[in-house]
């Protein structure tokens, strides 16, 4: 049967060491009601190991005191109870998980321990001006951010096997660890590591930080608790599996929980990856280079972005390649049926707008039927393509020339005047006419063609017609020039068709 467990019982289990007497003394000197300084410091000073580690602590660039201080008593002086009782407990507990034989992943849990130390503290001094009453709050942090994951420890000592079995369920992702443990225990190391610091005697702020170092949710301490989170998250997304996606989850709680905004969370990381390769020298942790891990990851993001960004217009380049291909005849090479029905609905709405007009001629070639019938249906092909390609060359730039079907052409002109529409007309059936057309398909003679041409103006927006009128009008004229013998054009001005009429 697997074993129960309850809070209490894993912090009686043997195989967890106690603390250290010094630091245990430490604890209990620095929770009296009249703190002795001098005493706090005769303590630490009976072991001249640990008074060494923490007077290299204290003079390091990281904690930045002016002058260099040669004793403990001056150091409390400068770095506060808090700070030193961190330092005292971090130095300890070190020690003691360094000696574990049971696959603890010592240097995992340091790693993340120091990194949410530095990022706690770098926290703090950024919002410490803003709440002037917590005087102490850069040292508290420290002190959360380091004993944020205590709890991991009895977890261990109390079923090893257990507790890497959680570990490995959560990967490299410390933000999903809990739901583990609870999963295997009943209960996860911040509700262990807060009892367990009860029993230490730690300050009642560091307990709740230690709580809620995954929900930022104590009443009663807030500031620390909610500093102790963003750290535990920024923490996790530097050493988890997602750094990019988790560094800007991590920089929109920064915002919600603080107002850092995301150039100042930037600068916050640039801080966070040098300290915490400091403070994990302090306590002889081997860090992981953070500041790599950042830049790569940042490398990354802007690679995707650029990748992302090619792909776009890759797609881009795609659908417009589709477009076009949906917009040209096959045949000759210019505009379709479909292109011209939009153009002409989109060129008339512009020339309502802006109280313009738009002039449409109807092309048909003349007797197309016979040139098929005594050539063959290929060279009536080759009279189409040339047909468009004289066309073509006769067209300003925001003239719109389609085949509307079979042998017959249309063109768009959008501005156009009366006699400007003439003018078109008469110089595409010159064009055509002009010279007879020599085509490359077998020893073929020239043929001539000719074109008869409809053209019509509308001016949308003083009266009401509409495209439909237009293409009726141009279609009239076309008709009456093919009428009064062909190879020549007439010219209509659309008006709008009354319903009798169109009936
Ligand atoms: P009109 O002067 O009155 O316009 O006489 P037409 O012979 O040009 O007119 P009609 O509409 O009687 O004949 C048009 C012909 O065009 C009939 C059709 O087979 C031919 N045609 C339509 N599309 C194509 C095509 O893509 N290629 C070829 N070669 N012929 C086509
Ligand atoms: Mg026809
Ligand atoms: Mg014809």
């Amino acid at each position: 049967m697997r074993q129960k467990f309850t809070v209490e019982s894993v912090l009686e289990c043997p195989n967890l060491p106690g603390l250290p007497t010094v630091a245990m003394e430490v604890i209990s000197l620095t929770r009296e009601e009249d703190v002795n300084l001098r005493e706090v410091a005769s303590r630490v000073e009976l072991d001249p190991a640990l008074t060494a580690r923490v007077l290299r602590t204290v003079n390091s660039a990281y904690f930045g005191l002016g002058k260099p201080v040669a004793s403990i008593q001056r150091g409390i002086g400068y770095m506060g109870f808090n700070a030193l009782v961190s330092l005292i407990l971090g130095f300890s507990l070190v020690d003691m998980t360094r000696r574990r034989q049971d696959h603890f992943d010592f240097v995992g849990f340091w790693r993340r321990s120091t990194t949410a130390a530095a990022t706690a503290r770098r926290i703090a001094m950024r919002i410490a001006d803003r709440i002037p009453e917590h005087h102490e709050l850069t040292d508290e942090a420290f002190a959360a951010g380091l004993l944020q994951d205590i709890g991991m420890l009895p977890l261990q000592a109390a079923d090893p096997e257990r507790f890497r079995n959680a570990e490995q369920l959560a990967g490299n992702d410390h933000r999903v660890l809990s739901g583990y443990e609870r999963e295997a225990f009943g209960f996860d190391h911040a509700t262990v590591g807060a009892a367990l610091a009860r029993r230490w005697r730690l300050p009642e702020s560091i307990i709740e930080s230690i709580a809620h170092h995954h929900d930022g949710k104590s009443t009663d301490h807030p500031f620390v608790s909610r500093i102790s989170f963003l750290a535990s998250e920024i923490a996790s997304a530097m050493l988890g599996p997602n750094i990019n996606q988790e560094l800007e989850r991590a920089a929109r709680l920064a915002d919600g929980l603080f107002n850092i905004d995301e150039d100042q969370f930037r600068v916050l990381i640039q801080e966070v990856t040098s300290d915490a390769e400091e403070v994990a020298r302090f306590f002889d942790v081997e860090q992981v280079d953070l500041q790599r891990v950042v830049q790569e990851a940042e490398q990354t993001a802007m690679q995707l972005q650029i990748d992302n960004r090619r792909r776009e217009k890759q797609l881009e380049e795609q659908r417009d390649a589709l477009v076009e291909e949906m917009s040209v005849d096959g045949l000759t090479g210019i505009y379709n049926r479909r292109f011209f029905d939009d153009q002409l609905h989109e060129r008339f709405e512009q020339a309502r707008r802006f109280r313009g007009t738009l002039g449409l001629l109807m092309i048909d070639v003349d007797h197309f039927k016979s040139i098929n019938d005594d050539h063959g249906h290929p060279v009536g092909d080759l009279v189409l393509k040339e047909c468009a390609a004289r066309m073509g060359q006769i067209m300003r730039r925001d003239d719109v020339l389609c085949r509307y079907g079979g042998e017959e052409f249309v063109v768009l002109l959008p501005g156009a005047s009366k006699r400007e529409i003439a003018t078109v007309a008469e110089r595409l059936r010159i064009r055509v006419e002009d010279e007879p057309f020599l085509l490359t398909l077998g020893d073929q003679a020239p043929i001539a063609v000719t074109i008869s041409v409809g053209g019509a103006l509308a001016s949308p927006d003083q009266d009401s017609t509409e495209p439909c009128d237009l293409l009726h009008a141009a279609d009239g004229a076309l008709y009456q020039a093919k009428r009064e013998g062909r190879n020549q054009s007439c010219f209509v001005v659309a008006n709008r068709i009354r319903q009798q009429d169109a009936a």
